[in-house]
Order: C-alpha cells, then structure tokens, then sequence
C-alpha cells in the first residue's frame, strides 16, 4: 500500500484549507484506484485522451484538472466532464474555449497559467498579459477563478519562494479569485508558505513516472 501511506504521509503535512490534487499522469488505473480508496478524489492529468479514458474507468465523483498545454484540437474531448482546466496559456486558447462552452452549454473553470519561473520553456502569461486579460469583457462560457504557476526548477529555496511569493501578489489583485494552484512534490511545502491554496503533487505519492 505505499501510494496510500505516501498520501496520507503528505496530507498530514497539509493544511486542510489547501486542496491536495494527485497528479496521476503517465500512472496506471490501478494507482488511481488505489488513491479514490484511500479518499482522493482531485485528479491531474495533462494529456486530453489519457484523462478521457481514465474518466470513462474510474468512479464519476473524481475532479479532473487539466494541467498540461492543452491543444485546440483537444477541447472538445475534456469539455463535456472537466473540473478545472489550469493551465490555460493564451488568448487564442481562452477564445476556444468559450466557443466550446457555447457549444456545448457547459460553463468551464479555467486558471490562467502565468509564467514566473526563469526558464524560458515554461508556459504562461506575463502579469501584464494577466491585467488585460481580466481587464476584457469576461468570455461567454468561462470563469476565470484564478492562477497557475511553476517555480524554476533549482535547488535555491530562495529563489523559489520569491517566484511564489510573485504569484502570491498577483493573485492578491483580484479578490474573486478562489484558487491558486502552486507546488510540486519538491516544492510544495514552500509554495504553501506562500500561500497556495492547491498543491499539485505526482511522483511523492505515485513514485516515479517511467515515461515522460
Ligand atoms: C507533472 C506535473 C506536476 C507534478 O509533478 P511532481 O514533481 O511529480 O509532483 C505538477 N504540475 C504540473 C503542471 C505537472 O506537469
């Protein structure tokens, strides 16, 4: 049982006002199970048919977060049962996204993804982009209830919390706001010190990822 007593383990380290999302990417349905057993019912995942087909096998009251780009072309296959969708990174795909919603007459929960980390690979608006963005007239079909963000990859907790702690501020701007999704397994316990109120964590509790 070691996904059950690694999330347990992790949970304890948790405050209860911050929402553990198990990020189950690349694992196998039996490690999901095994986590919904255990009472986790947030799940990440950030490939659209992978998330699809896990939705179709697993029990219909996991939330299911979007947290990898998502592809225009991809929409439509998470739109129908999406919880949240976190990691929206421009413009065009927003547009896309209140289409579908249209579409479909389902409303869509995004976090704007913001780009605070010093590698330039990683995705996200720039905290301008975020002002205009929330200065235009709301899409048709999405709520935009708040921020997502990666740290650099480093070892320097300094410099990681000062990424956090930018986010942290920004997401301060705008008091509708309801979540802030920030931290990984190896920096989730400073991202709560700045105050995430989600933490998204995969190989602490799963293990290793074997593909990537
Ligand atoms: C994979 C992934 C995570 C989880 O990473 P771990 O280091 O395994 O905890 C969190 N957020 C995003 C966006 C990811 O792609």
């Amino acid at each position: 049982m070691p996904i059950t007593d690694h999330l347990f383990t992790i949970k304890s380290t948790i405050p209860p006002s911050v929402q553990l999302l198990a990020v189950s990417k690349f694992q196998p349905l039996s490690a999901l199970e095994e986590a919904y057993a255990a009472g986790q019912r947030l799940f990440g995942e950030n490939r659209p048919q992978e998330m699809l087909e896990k939705y179709k096998s697993l029990p219909s009251d996991i939330q299911w977060h979007m947290i990898g780009h998502l592809q225009r072309n991809k929409i439509a296959l998470i739109a129908p049962f999406v919880s949240l969708i976190e990691s929206v990174d421009s413009e065009r795909l927003l547009a896309e996204l209140s289409k579908e919603a249209t579409k479909i007459g389902r409303s869509l929960k995004v976090l704007l993804e913001v780009h605070i980390a010093t590698e330039n690979t990683k995705q996200g608006f720039t905290p301008d982009q975020i002002h205009r963005i929330m200065a235009d007239t709301p899409l048709l079909g999405i709520e935009i209830v708040g921020l997502m963000g990666m740290a650099s990859l480093t070892s320097h907790s300094t410099q990681i919390e000062r990424e956090f702690r930018s986010l942290r501020a920004l997401y301060d701007l705008y008091p509708n706001f309801t979540t802030l999704s920030m931290g990984m397994s190896g920096d989730y316990s400073i991202a709560i010190e700045c105050g995430a109120t989600q933490v998204r964590i995969g190989s602490a509790i799963f293990g290793a990822r074997t593909i990537k």
